[in-house]
């Protein structure tokens, strides 16, 4: 900078008046004209579906930011909920809610039919399993997450534990989102089923759409499944993805400046909706 300084002092006593004067408008348009801030991409994926199969612990080998979401109460649960604590990944509960199709929903699932008090006692007993627990995202829901009452009761206790609330968005219809945000819980919405196809083909073409989403709207939410072939696509493709000038986060990532944790019961700050 001072060379420069130089220079053009020189070239003033040169009497080079408009060079002089070209290059002082130069340096000043360099100088005060900020940078443009380069806008940040950022995807996250859950794993969710975890706790049945052994095979279900290779979610393990992906890069620490994949966050796992553990059915509760699974033969696995305790078991991947502690060894993700010691790699220092984030964990969720992987909550069972009525669907449409009448699935069978696995234990602690929670149902239209059921009371407020007892939406709060299944979330409790069901993160008994997952102590460790961050979040909580729901498994099936297409029927309950349109219902308002029984996700008013739910955010509630969700709020009283500290957590935060992602929605896998199994109904277009869901209104679990929207309840979460006005009870005061950091959330967010799932943009992309990574594998609900099981092919190499389909699961270029969903991470193709992810990584387009979060270039467009600074984040996009992936939810892939524990089946070897995706764990194996994703142990391939994350590495990759700094490449695409996209940067892999965890939900602590996502939730970091807002969320307590499950200790300090008052949320600090809203997060606003991800796209859809
Ligand atoms: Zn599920």
């Amino acid at each position: 900078m001072r060379s420069l300084w130089v220079l053009i002092s020189e070239l003033a006593t040169k009497r080079h008046r408009r060079l002089t004067a070209l290059m002082t408008l130069w340096l000043c348009c360099v100088l005060l004209i900020p940078a443009p801030a380069i806008a940040k991409s950022q995807v996250l994926i859950i794993i969710d579906d975890v706790g049945y199969r052994p095979s279900d612990t290779q979610t393990l080998t992906l890069p620490t930011p994949v966050t796992l979401s553990i059915l509760p109460d699974t033969p696995l649960a305790s078991a991947v909920a502690a060894q993700a604590a010691r790699q220092g990944r984030d964990v969720m509960l992987h909550l069972p809610m009525e669907a449409d199709s009448g699935y069978k929903l696995g234990p602690l699932a929670l149902t239209a039919d059921m009371y407020p008090h007892t939406i709060a006692d299944t979330l409790r007993q069901a993160l008994r399993s997952v102590p460790n627990a961050r979040g909580i995202n729901n498994h099936m829901g297409s029927r309950l997450t349109r219902e308002r009452l029984p996700m008013q009761a739910l955010m509630q206790a969700v709020k009283k534990e500290g957590l935060f609330f992602i929605d896998s968005r199994t109904t277009p219809d869901s209104v679990a989102a929207t309840i979460a945000e006005n009870t005061g819980i950091p959330t967010a919405i799932r943009d992309v089923f990574l594998d609900h196809e099981h092919s190499e083909a389909f699961l270029q073409q969903q991470m193709a759409l992810l990584v387009r989403i979060a270039k467009k709207h600074g984040l996009g939410i992936g939810i892939a499944h524990p089946h070897p072939l995706s764990v194996d696509f994703l142990r391939r493709t994350l590495p990759q993805l700094k490449h695409q000038g996209v940067e892999l986060i965890s939900v602590s990532d996502l939730f970091a400046p807002a969320t307590p944790s499950r200790w300090e019961p008052e949320p600090k700050r809203r997060l606003t909706l991800a796209p859809q």
